[in-house]
């Protein structure tokens, strides 16, 4: 569609960034036209329409996810909460650690809004590995919450992705890039 095609447009691949061989997708470039923004919103937006699904929070994952997440979950009138890197979140915070492509890493997610039974749309910009993504869900599943549905602007095939996260019938993408 139009709106699909405008986001395309917007996005910007940059070879070799932040390492040689790796080519970025800047999602920032959708942000930068308010066409774009609007397209992109409003995909959002009637996709989760068509699903029909309940949802009583949306989950967002540093830091793109920090984006557009709250204005979905303004728009739905829930609220949103967000997951961070170890140490940034005070309060009760519930915590996961995950691998990364080097190394591990920790996220964390403050539990007072999330009571169990909690049915969660979980947002981030893009699926590489799944890494990211299936371990905020493992988050969530472990706090007694429902994750409903999964959705990201892009998702990178080839990495296979998709077998990382726990529920890939629940898994909504915008955009896909080889
Ligand atoms: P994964 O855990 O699936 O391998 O990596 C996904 C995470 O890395 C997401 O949080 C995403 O923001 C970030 N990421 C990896 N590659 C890219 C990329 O090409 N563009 C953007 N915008 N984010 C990326």
């Amino acid at each position: 569609t139009q709106n699909l095609d405008l986001l395309r447009s917007s996005l910007k691949l940059c070879p070799n960034f932040p390492k040689k061989g790796i080519t970025f997708i800047d999602v920032f470039g959708a942000f930068a036209n308010p066409k774009a923004h609007r397209a992109l919103i409003d995909l959002i937006l009637s996709r989760l329409k068509k699903l029909g699904t309940t949802i009583d929070a949306v989950v967002g994952l540093e830091a793109r996810g920090f984006i557009f997440g709250p204005q979905i979950a303004l728009e739905l009138q829930v609220p949103f909460v967000p997951v961070r890197k170890l140490g940034k979140l005070p309060g009760k915070v519930a915590k996961i650690d995950y691998d990364l492509e080097y190394g591990k890493d920790t996220m964390e997610i403050q539990t007072q809004v999330l009571k169990p039974g909690t049915k969660i749309l979980l947002v981030d910009d893009l699926l590489a590995t799944g890494g990211t993504l299936g371990a905020a869900q493992k988050l969530c599943v472990d706090l007694g919450c429902e994750v409903v549905e999964t959705l990201v602007i892009i998702e990178l095939l080839g990495l296979n992705g998709r077998a990382k996260l726990t529920d890939v019938n629940h898994f909504t993408t915008l955009l896909q890039f080889s």
